[in-house]
């Protein structure tokens, strides 16, 4: 049976199954442009189906390197530099970019360090997207909904050019041109020592235009640690949310350092957040409505990371 002209499926694009980043990253450089590396290509299907970007010719498929599918605690990781080899430091979780947000949520590494990256990945669409939604597909993004949380964790990315690995703050990477010859090979979480009697508090916080399965409009992130008097000994904030690039807020930190809370400090950290957090707009939302939702979230977190850190007492901080 002859099949209509209209009917006859488009071009599809050929698939590339390397065994190697070395061997990807030279298919990367053999076919440029007209290549992208996929990863669970959850993400990258949706945008092909918005027409925001055209199928490409050739597909890069990672699904076929084990290494970059490892989940380990690295006490003292050797890597290869300039042909020498480097400590990278006391412990770190490692995560391969491979690893689907459903193993990484179901890990009992995550579970007993990483309670807030666990957080995050629930946050993100729905259990059967997370079975093939990657961790370093949705850094790779640079926009995606685990980023908030990896930068309050002080997550490191680890990059291959085929030959060497670097390795840098998410932070430092995010707020850097993306050089799109690396393949991602590693985030790394450094693991928090306990500080003797301070108490920290942790917080993740997604909004969108519903209750779930939803994109985000604003996604806030935070970690705070209080002295024994309940001054802040140290406060880790950062915010993203549709298509911004998430950061840390380091004014909002450096205000909130060294300081007991009060609603003086609250109303201060209100402006100095939502000066400092990054908003696109929509059709939906505006950026003054994403700012003052980022703002909102924050200085509602932050109350609620102190009285918590009281024991759950209902008093208001002093003026
Ligand atoms: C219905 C639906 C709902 C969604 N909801 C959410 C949500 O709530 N929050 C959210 O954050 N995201 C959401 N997403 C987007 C997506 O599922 C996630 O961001 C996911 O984690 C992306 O991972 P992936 O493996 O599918 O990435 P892919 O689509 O494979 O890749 C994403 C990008 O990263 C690049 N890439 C991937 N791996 C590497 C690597 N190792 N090195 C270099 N480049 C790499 C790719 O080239 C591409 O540019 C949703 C998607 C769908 C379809």
């Amino acid at each position: 049976m002859s099949i209509p002209m209209q009917r006859l499926p488009e071009q599809q694009p050929s698939v590339w199954q390397p065994a190697s980043v070395k061997e990807a990253i030279q298919l990367q450089k053999q076919w440029g442009d007209a290549a992208v590396v996929v990863a669970g290509g959850t993400w990258l299907r949706t945008r092909w189906e918005n027409g925001v970007s055209a199928v490409p010719q050739h597909l890069i498929s990672l699904g076929r390197i084990p290494a970059l599918k490892s989940l380990s605690m690295d006490e003292r990781r050797v890597v290869l530099k300039d042909g020498e080899h480097e400590l990278m430091g006391p412990l770190y979780i490692r995560y391969g970019p491979l690893l689907s947000l459903s193993a990484v949520m179901t890990s009992e590494l995550t579970r007993e360090h990483a309670p807030l990256l666990l957080q995050a990945c629930a946050e993100v669409a729905a259990p059967s997207i997370r079975n093939m939604a990657t961790i370093g597909g949705n850094v790779m993004t640079r926009t995606g909904d685990l980023i908030p949380a990896l930068l309050v964790l002080d997550a490191q990315v680890v990059l291959s050019d085929g030959g060497q690995e670097r390795k840098l703050s998410l932070q430092a990477w995010l707020a850097a041109t993306a050089d799109p010859s690396e393949i991602m090979t590693g985030i790394l979480l450094p693991l928090q020592a306990t500080t003797g009697e301070s108490k920290s508090c942790q917080f993740y916080l997604k909004a969108g235009r519903r209750e779930a399965f939803t994109p985000s409009v604003v996604t806030v992130a935070g970690e705070l640690t209080f002295q024994p008097d309940g001054t802040i000994a140290s406060a880790k904030l950062a915010a993203g949310g549709g298509t911004a690039i998430p950061a840390r807020l380091t004014q909002a930190e450096a205000l909130l350092t060294g300081q007991p809370l009060s609603k003086a400090l609250l109303k201060k950290l209100h402006s100095v957040a939502y000066e400092q957090c990054a908003a696109v707009p929509d059709d939906y939302a505006g950026i003054a409505y994403r700012k003052t939702t980022a703002a909102n979230l924050i200085v509602s977190e932050c109350y609620k990371a102190w009285r918590g850190s009281k024991g759950g007492g209902a008093d208001a901080p002093e003026s």
